[in-house]
């Protein structure tokens, strides 16, 4: 399916971002693991892939820094020539109530989830656009579509993404790129094992199949859209969230 193919993936060292990895490579994909400060997980993540048979390439990049990620871009360039697949996913949450929600936590939930965003997407789809053709894949969030209380700086990033997403679909079409996004209710990843059992408890009662998903079911649906077989799909936003938000 993705045999040959060059993917990127942000945020590879944990949780849904390390799943898409790990299938994206099975599927025969070439994977650079970006990650941030988990540099022995990453590294883990390589070593996994590379025992399966796989190729991957853990590199460090913060993706809410501009020129690190131009830099980080251009060494992907430079090693293997093209970028067929790019998946989003570095993402944090700075979770808080409206009125004690700080200027520090709002921003920085929208550098990494909303403007790390644009940089990758910005980088990569100059290269797509050479290349007449590749697929990237936004990581959203139901909080983006639907709202959430204590999350207005990580719902806003979200939903920002999926803005993003149907504008860069549209101007990318035209170049045989496609833009997509995914919004995953709660997975279980050390992002919501922060949450209290209370709040994961409430969480449950408002999901119809009964339970948290797994970032494999994430990256089941990630390794369709960078499939051939979803070639005509581009502007979407797929909710995978055991039916909490329809
Ligand atoms: P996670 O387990 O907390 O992992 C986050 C990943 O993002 C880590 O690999 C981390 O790398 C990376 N990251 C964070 N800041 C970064 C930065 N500035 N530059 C580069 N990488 C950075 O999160 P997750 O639950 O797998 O979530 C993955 C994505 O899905 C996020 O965009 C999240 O918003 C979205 N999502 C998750 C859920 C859920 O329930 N889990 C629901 C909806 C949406 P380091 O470890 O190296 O710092």
């Amino acid at each position: 399916m993705t045999e040959e193919k060059i993917a990127v993936v942000t945020g590879a060292s944990r949780g849904i971002g390390r799943a898409i990895a790990c299938r994206l490579a099975s599927a025969g994909a070439t994977v650079v693991l970006n990650y941030n400060g988990s540099a022995e997980k990453a590294q883990a993540v390589q070593a996994e892939i590379e025992a399966a048979g796989g190729r991957a390439q853990a590199v460090q990049c913060n993706v809410s820094d501009y020129a690190a990620c131009e830099t980080f871009f251009q060494g992907v360039i430079e090693t293997y020539g093209r970028i067929d697949i790019l998946v989003n996913n570095a993402g944090i949450t700075r979770d808080g109530l409206l009125a004690r929600m700080t200027e520090e936590d709002f921003d920085r939930v929208i550098e990494v989830n909303l403007k790390g965003t644009f940089h990758c997407l910005r980088f990569a789809a100059r290269q797509m656009i050479r290349q007449r053709g590749g697929r990237i894949i936004n990581l959203a969030s139901v909080s983006g579509v639907a709202g959430n209380a204590g999350q207005v700086n990580y719902a806003a990033s979200k939903a920002g993404v999926i803005g993003m997403t149907k504008s860069a679909a549209r101007e990318l079409a035209s170049r045989g790129v496609t833009v997509n996004a995914i919004a995953p209710g709660f997975i279980e990843t050390d992002m919501t094992g922060a949450l209290s059992d209370a709040v994961k408890e409430a969480a449950v009662r408002q999901i119809p199949l009964g339970r948290f998903g797994k970032p494999e079911e994430i990256a089941a649906m990630a390794a369709f859209l960078a499939s051939e077989e979803a070639g005509y799909i581009t502007g979407q936003v797929f909710q995978v969230d055991g039916g909490m938000v329809m």
